[in-house]
């Protein structure tokens, strides 16, 4: 099938899309023009520039961000991503998503995220560290356990939130665990936090295939990106029975219709660096990969991947977005059209701050739970989300998409409602 399609103006400005989204929202919950006012809008966005010093002694400029969409529910809860491409733009519709997912999922919380413009591969270790502690620095006039916490999100991990943990302790002049979650087990860290998104992506895909009359056991899949959140949902599917046909990361995929056996491939990346030449299959490239005759896509990878000059083509009948922003609305349109189902990103990526929530009130707590209490937890959130979703979506005869939207958007304006406006 070709797709004629033309896009819309705007349609890969992740913050034009982010708005579009909501404005689909406001108009079936007539919100008063004051509210859509306030929530289309971020309410603050911090631009920092500053040097680090490069092991050869030169002095290099970076450009970082942090934005605050609302913290109507509760402190500004989002991720930090390290990638060239970033921008303010992509910043402030993750900050926006970041505002709804926490709102579908109910956990105290408004919407954050931040970024710096860099190749973090192009960087050394110590390059790295003292580009994360010199940025967590630049931006501790919006960071705090009751202000806003950041957490991991494209290219950061554990590590750099032990090293803006410590940044933001050290100038506090004590330690600070709950201002950032995705830590380290050793320094306050949650059990369940790493493997959270992807788990989550798996529970609500098992969801969604009950919805759908799919069995996971006759169920193939495929999974675009490798990192945290693709790495684990492969995993994980695997472990619940789905056949996963195919997997890629930035260099390209891998392809076998008979299905890959995820922990063999694990083993196989960890002794080369890399998922290519996995025996038995065959190299697809990213674009490849979202159109093969699978039943179930994971997009895990970055925003913009399912557009209108692709969504004609793709042949899954479920698409559940492990990534923030991977589907258009223009491709949503398409999609819906085509009778393919999207969970949408703010559910079926809210694993990962499910769980940071957890972090943070064990921090504030100083009483750690054990691993299965968490995925207990967990699940149970995002099965009773998923749920709520689904019944918005059927009652209004809309996408998934507007159904979590309903629900979330509704949820911002009622507190934003209670509070009143100051002063
Ligand atoms: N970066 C993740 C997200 O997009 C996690 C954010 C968090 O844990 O605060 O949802």
């Amino acid at each position: 099938m070709t797709t004629a399609a033309a896009p819309s103006l705007g349609a890969e400005n992740p913050w034009l899309n982010a708005q579009r989204q909501f404005d689909n929202a406001a108009d079936i919950l007539e919100l008063t023009p004051g509210l859509r006012a306030v929530l289309r809008e971020v309410r603050r966005e911090l631009v920092v520039r500053f040097p680090v010093k490069l092991d050869t002694g030169d002095v290099r400029m970076f450009e970082g961000y942090r934005v605050q969409h609302n913290t109507t529910r509760g402190p500004a809860k989002g991720g930090l991503r390290f990638h060239p491409e970033t921008s303010l733009d992509e910043v402030k519709a993750l900050a926006m998503w970041m505002t709804w997912k926490c709102a579908l999922v109910n956990i105290p919380f408004g919407g954050a995220k931040g970024g710096v413009v860099c190749d973090p591969r192009a960087l050394s270790r110590r390059e790295l560290e003292r580009l994360s502690r010199r940025f967590a620095s630049e931006i501790t006039v919006l960071i705090g356990p009751e202000s806003d916490i950041p957490a991991p999100d494209v290219n950061t991990g554990a590590q750099i939130m032990a090293w803006i943990m410590d940044t933001i302790s050290m100038e506090a002049g004590y330690s600070v665990p709950a201002a950032v979650t995705g830590k380290p087990l050793d320094i306050g860290g949650s059990e369940g936090r790493p493997s959270a998104t992807g788990r989550g992506v798996t529970i609500v895909a098992l969801e969604a295939c009950g919805k759908l009359g799919i069995d996971p056991g006759e169920a193939t899949v495929a999974v675009q990106g490798f990192g945290n959140v693709g790495s684990v949902s492969a995993e994980l599917m695997h472990e619940a029975g789905f056949r996963v046909c195919a997997i890629s990361d930035l260099g390209g995929g891998i392809y076998s219709p008979d299905g890959i056996h995820i922990p063999a491939l694990l083993a196989h990346r960890s002794h080369t660096g890399t998922i290519e030449r996995f025996a038995g299959t065959t190299p697809v490239t990213n674009r490849e990969l979202l159109e093969l005759p699978v039943d179930v896509l994971v997009p895990a990878a970055l925003e913009n991947q399912i557009t209108a000059a692709n969504a004609g083509r793709i042949q899954a009948r479920l698409v559940v977005e492990g990534a923030n922003g991977p589907t258009t609305p223009d491709a949503d349109s398409i999609l819906e059209r085509r009778g393919i189902t999207v969970v949408p990103d703010i559910l079926a990526n809210a694993g990962g701050v499910t769980v940071s929530y957890f972090e943070w009130v064990q921090d504030l707590q100083s009483l750690f739970w054990e691993e299965g209490e968490i995925n207990r937890r967990l699940e149970r959130i995002l099965q009773r989300s998923f749920g709520q979703m689904w019944r918005q979506a059927q009652a209004h005869t809309v996408s998934l998409r507007l159904g979590a939207y309903l629900v979330a958007v509704k949820r911002v304006a009622d507190a934003t409602a209670v509070r009143g406006i100051y002063p």
